[in-house]
């Protein structure tokens, strides 16, 4: 089957990378950007810059209306109740790290922090190192056999004393939805409080955000085909309040004396220093961009050619699947193969996919393996990208078996 993408076309970077002889499949890890994002960028850039919320002057007005613009459309894009609700972070290792901090003073010692056994390093490590300075226990989910968090040993694990619950959406290893649903009801019934972590989902499906019911949320602009170094932590009304700030500095106070300072309250008292402000007003781009796609479009293309993937993969003898991936990767391991010699003679063939743990390390260990290889899609690759891989594949294989 063919299996072009329509989308192709408006990402140059994709097409550079291609001119150069480089299948790019490593779309979990960051994403090529659309030439709308570019335009933003270059426009803002070019335009006269100017640093936002500080300055009287025309290009500060202008830079800070363009800046807020895109917090009323991340609002929107996530159905949250308000653009309040919404604070820009560096990316979604941030947004974890704020709340790691920021709820810290709510949880008392012998309480349970709960995550899963998939989470990526960062979703384990902010709570981790929490657990050991507040003195609570990190409890971990185990999985099923196809990857996802086992529903019996969640209703058995989360308890009276769990205070926090910490669970990615879609897993970059697995690929699989989590289900997040019961993991929440689970959560509420026992009034503690709920992280999704939507790195990986939020590409895939439009999160919605009264709908899903969580306290807090957190994305990277760059895997959403936008820029790099700027993330959104939505935080709903009332858990937004118990934040503890974070990072001090810049515009992020009310008043200040040499031994004492008030703090504005969220998003901007979470905004400490200069943001990011280029890469803000070109999220702006990449979501009116997500916006206008026609998303059963984009999901009927993604779902072919994930399908395409696995059927390949399935296909080889000794391949073996992690999990039973549903969607956007799949992670492979080879019987009598190293995960480094493969990659190396992948990359020498131009295949562009990522090898090792994945920032999941203790995923990896518990399932008994030192790496995996990891092929990602995003909505502009197309069938022909699979074909050079399992051709690469093939031969790497050959050679190395
Ligand atoms: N969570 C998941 C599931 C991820 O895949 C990633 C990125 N690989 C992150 C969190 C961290 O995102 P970032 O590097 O943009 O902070």
């Amino acid at each position: 089957m063919a299996l072009n993408s329509p989308w192709r076309a408006e990402f140059p970077g994709l097409l550079a990378l291609e001119a150069e002889g480089q299948t790019y499949l490593d779309s979990a890890a960051t994403a090529q950007k659309p030439q709308v994002v570019l335009d933003a960028l270059l426009a803002y850039l070019a335009g006269g810059v100017a640093n936002v919320h500080r300055a009287q002057h025309l290009p500060g007005e202008r830079a800070t209306r363009a800046f807020e613009a895109t917090r009323s459309k991340a609002a929107q894009w996530l159905n949250a109740l308000g653009s309040d609700e919404i604070v820009f972070t560096r990316g979604s290792t941030e947004s974890l790290n704020l709340l790691a901090y920021g709820l810290e003073h709510l949880l008392q010692p012998g309480g349970q922090i709960v995550i899963s056994a998939a989470e990526h390093h960062a979703n384990l490590l902010p709570w981790q190192q929490l657990a050991k300075r507040r003195g609570l226990e990190l409890v971990v989910l185990p999985l099923d056999a196809a990857g996802g968090i086992d529903l019996g040993e969640a209703a058995r694990l989360i308890g009276p004393r769990t205070r926090l619950l910490a669970v990615s959406q879609l897993s970059n290893v697995l690929g699989r939805w989590q289900p997040l649903t019961e993991l929440l009801a689970l959560a509420k019934a026992h009034s503690a409080l709920t992280v999704i972590d939507g790195a990986q989902g939020a590409v895939h499906a439009r999160p919605d955000m009264q709908a899903l019911g969580c306290d807090f949320y957190v994305c990277s602009a760059h895997k959403l085909y936008g820029p790099d170094g700027v993330g959104l932590l939505y935080a709903r009304g009332e858990a937004l309040a118990k934040l503890q700030h974070w990072q001090f500095g810049g515009e992020m106070l009310q008043d200040a004396d040499y031994h004492d300072a008030r703090f504005r309250p969220a998003p901007l008292g979470f905004e400490a220093g200069t943001p990011a402000v280029s890469a803000v007003i070109a999220l702006g781009a990449a979501l009116d961009w997500l916006n206008g796609l026609d998303q059963a479009a984009v999901a009927a293309h993604e779902a072919a050619l994930h399908g395409e993937l696995l059927a390949g993969l399935q296909a080889r003898a000794g391949v073996r699947l992690l999990g039973e991936p549903q969607l956007a990767l799949a992670c492979f391991q080879v019987e009598g193969v190293h995960n480094a010699d493969l990659a190396h003679l992948l990359s020498e063939q131009g295949i562009a996919v990522r090898t090792g743990h994945h920032c999941a390390m203790p995923l990896m260990k518990r399932l008994g393996l030192a790496g995996a290889t990891r092929v990602s899609l995003g909505l502009y690759n197309d069938g022909a990208d699979l074909q050079r891989f399992f051709v690469a594949l093939d031969k790497a294989l050959e050679l190395l078996r």
